[in-house]
Parts: structure tokens; C-alpha cells; sequence
């Protein structure tokens, strides 16, 4: 390819600054990366903002290469044949190459009433809109979290720390993820801070109602404030636009997070499905994913075949509250151990994976492609292998 290329990312989160920083170490490349607001927003310290911990926003400037140009915008449209996307304020931008990478929201609650009266905190305005009913809210009033993964375990536990009268409705197992130890670990320092916890399988919400949660098992828990968090979704972008993708709307790649449909195109983070064999969505995995599809844009301008992708998981980093933490070890394949770090140290550790998550972003901005970040996960082949009776071709070389 001859004169200047032109690349969109779609998306200025965890994995679409990785993949625009990366970019940028081509002079010959113009990165525009379009995003919905001017600052960065950490989304794994959403929970601190909930309880008015931390504000869970960056400044671009702190993680954004300079030579990346940020577009303030949404995509509603992407045109893959004239290569070309729309913008919610008008207009549209081209490109050569297309990096999507719009993450994922909330699952969105379907039992009668959630919509009216339960509050989602997948993204930063639901939370911003969650704040205001909190303080408006006697510190005596009975909150409800709904769901037991990270995200409710960990906003459950700051809003108890803060002095809140919390119930965390699991609708199944607390934790699901974690190994019994890590999870007898979670559970003795929800107990310290207060929190009940609601566990079994007849608990889940089949109801929300301005003042409670009505469960399978018949119970209705007093709730005057109910949070919900049982899972994300991702945006509706690549199905509106006619790209293949997988049953949740995760736009479908080969291993090389290349879209199946068009090789303009290329995905990282939570809206990819790589060969529909999708990772666990989370930020651990989207640091990982958004270099290494711009190493795949890479490749294809250098005449290069890209390499098929290759992430590593270290296991669950869970803060319970802000003086305690578990942080949950897993195999590489993302599957929890029965070792773990809790107490104090492991909420030193939980800050530190924060922390050290934004410098990653920064250092790739300053320095873009000099360190690789991604981990190595050799049973993935395995289980493509499982998922289609052969050896994907692309998946038979491992790492760059
Ligand atoms: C409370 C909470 C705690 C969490 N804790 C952890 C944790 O401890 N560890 C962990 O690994 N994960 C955690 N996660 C999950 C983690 O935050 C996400 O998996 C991660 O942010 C995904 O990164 P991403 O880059 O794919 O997407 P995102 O960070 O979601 O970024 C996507 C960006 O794309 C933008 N966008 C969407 N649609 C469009 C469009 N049409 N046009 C332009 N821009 C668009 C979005 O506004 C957003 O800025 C947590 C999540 C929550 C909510």
C-alpha cells in the first residue's frame, strides 16, 4: 500500500486506545479514534463511583498517543462496501481499515419493572444517573444489588463500606467464577461489612417494584434503591449495519480479529467473537485484543499474513470494599484455581491492576509497539479444534 491509510477506531476504551496507540507507530498512518465523550472512563472502577470513591474518568490526554486524532462522536452506521461510517452529529468519516471496538453495556434487565425502577451501572452516564437517587436516599434505605459477578460483588461492598444497608440478591451461586476457597473468602468479608447475602437457585428477581425485588422462591425483599448487574450486552453497531455476528451481537472474526465478512474490518474487546469462540469480556482481555488487532491491520498494509490471537488470563481481581480484596488465580485458559490472594493484600493488588491499567494505555501512547502485553493460552487451540473438528489454519501458529 502506497500514500497515507486511513483508520477508524470505533471506540476509546480499553481495547480501541490499545489498538489506536498501536497504530500510530506507522508515520504513514492517520488514526481517528471516534468516541462518545472527551474523557476516558475506567470502567472497571465504576463501583468506586457508585459509592463516590473514585470518579472513574481519565483524561484522554494521559492515555491518547498524540498523533491520535479524537473524534467526539457515535457511529451509527457502518457502510463496509463504501467503506465508510455515519455519525450521530451528521456526516460520516472513510476509512482503509476499521478497528470495532464499542465494548459492551448492560444486559439490560427483562423482569417486569427493572426497567422502571432497577439502575443498571455498565456505563458511566447510568451510573451518573444512579448517583443522585443514592443521596436521595435516607442511609437507613434498603438497597439491593441484583447479581453476583465482579461487578456486584464489588459495588455491594463499597456501598456497605459506605455505610449503606446493602442485600446482595446472587439469583445463584455467589461468585460464580471464583473457586469455593476464593468464594468463602468473598463471602467472609461481605458478612464483615455487613452485607446479606441472598444465594440459591430459587433467588432469582422475577420482579422489581419501586420499594422491593420479588425472587423465584416467592420472597419479596424490601428494596428502596435496586442496582442491577447481571451481565452485559454490547451495542446493537455491527448486526444494525449487516456484519455477521455472534448470537449476542459480538461482531464475528477469524483468529486474526478479522471480521468474517470483509478484511477491511477488524474487532477487539468486549464486541468480538473471535472464530465464535468469544473471551471472557473484561478489561484484562481487551488490553490484550486491541494491540493485537492493530497488529493485524499492520500486517495486511506490510503484506504480512496476521497472526492469529493469543490471550492470557491471570484470574479475577475482585476489591471488596477498599481495604479488602481476593484477587482469584485461574490456568491461562480462565479457569479458577484454589489459590488466591485476599485480605489486604489483595486489595493492594486490585489497586495496583487498576492503576497499572492506565499506565499500559499511557505507555503504549508514548512508545507504541515496543512491548507485547498479551498472554499465551495454548488450550484455545484445543477447544477450536473441539468447536470444529479440525485445526483452523490461522490457529496453527501461535503469538506474533
Ligand atoms: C462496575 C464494573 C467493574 C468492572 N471490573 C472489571 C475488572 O475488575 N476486571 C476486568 O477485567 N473487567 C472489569 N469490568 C469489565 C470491563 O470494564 C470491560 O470488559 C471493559 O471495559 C471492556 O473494554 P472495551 O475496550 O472492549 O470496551 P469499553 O471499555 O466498554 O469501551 C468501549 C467504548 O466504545 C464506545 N462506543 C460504544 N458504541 C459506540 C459507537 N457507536 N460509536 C462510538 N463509540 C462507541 C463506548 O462509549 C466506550 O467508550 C468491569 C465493568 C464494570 C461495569
Amino acid at each position: 500500500m502506497t500514500g497515507n491509510t486511513e483508520v477508524v477506531v470505533i471506540g476509546g476504551g480499553y481495547a480501541g486506545v490499545m489498538a489506536a496507540n498501536r497504530m500510530t507507530q506507522r508515520a504513514d498512518v492517520t488514526v481517528r479514534l471516534i468516541n462518545p465523550r472527551r474523557t476516558f472512563v475506567e470502567r472497571i472502577r465504576l463501583h468506586q463511583l457508585v459509592a463516590g470513591s473514585h470518579e472513574a474518568v481519565v483524561d484522554y490526554g494521559k492515555v491518547l498517543g498524540e498523533r491520535v486524532r479524537l473524534v467526539v462522536d457515535t457511529v451509527t452506521r457502518i457502510d463496509a462496501a463504501g467503506r465508510r461510517v455515519t455519525l450521530a452529529s451528521g456526516g460520516s468519516v472513510g476509512y482503509d481499515y476499521l478497528i470495532y471496538a464499542v465494548g459492551s453495556d448492560g444486559a439490560g434487565p427483562r423482569v417486569p419493572g427493572a426497567d422502571e425502577f432497577a439502575h443498571p451501572i455498565a456505563t458511566l452516564e447510568e451510573v451518573r444517573r444512579l448517583r443522585p437517587v443514592l443521596d436521595a436516599a435516607p442511609a437507613s434505605a434498603a438497597v439491593s444489588v441484583v447479581g453476583a459477578g465482579p461487578a456486584g460483588i464489588e459495588t455491594a461492598a463499597e456501598l456497605a463500606e459506605a455505610g449503606r444497608a446493602v442485600t446482595l440478591v446472587c439469583g445463584g451461586v455467589l461468585g460464580p467464577y471464583l473457586h469455593p476457597r476464593g468464594r468463602r473468602s468473598v463471602a467472609g468479608r461481605l458478612g464483615r461489612l455487613g452485607v446479606t447475602v441472598v444465594e440459591g437457585p430459587d433467588t432469582v428477581v422475577t420482579a422489581v417494584t419501586r420499594d422491593g425485588v420479588q425472587l423465584s422462591d416467592g420472597r419479596v425483599l424490601p428494596s428502596q434503591v435496586t442496582i442491577w448487574t447481571t451481565g452485559f450486552g454490547v451495542p446493537e453497531l455491527a448486526s444494525r449495519s449487516g456484519l455477521s455476528t455472534d448470537s449476542l451481537g459480538r461482531l464475528l472474526t477469524d483468529e486474526t480479529l478479522t471480521s468474517v465478512d470483509d478484511e477491511r474490518i477488524v474487532a477487539a474487546g468486549d464486541a468480538a467473537a473471535p472464530s465464535d469462540l468469544p473471551f471472557r469480556m473484561g478489561c484484562q482481555s481487551a488490553v490484550q485484543l486491541g494491540p493485537q488487532a492493530a497488529e493485524t491491520v499492520l500486517s495486511r498494509m506490510a503484506g504480512r499474513q496476521p497472526a492469529p490471537v493469543s490471550v492470557g488470563f491471570a484470574g479475577q481481581c475482585i476489591s471488596v470494599g477498599r481495604r479488602t480484596g481476593v484477587f482469584q488465580f485461574a490456568h491461562r485458559n480462565d479457569v479458577a484455581v484454589g489459590v488466591y490472594l485476599g485480605g489486604r493484600p489483595g486489595a493492594r493488588l486490585k489497586e495496583f491492576v487498576c492503576r497499572s491499567t492506565v499506565w499500559q494505555l499511557g505507555y503504549e501512547a508514548r512508545k507504541p509497539g515496543t512491548r507485547t502485553w498479551w498472554g499465551k493460552d495454548d488450550k484455545r487451540r484445543l477447544l477450536l479444534q473441539d468447536q470444529s473438528g479440525e485445526v483452523p489454519a490461522a490457529a496453527g501458529r501461535v503469538g506474533r
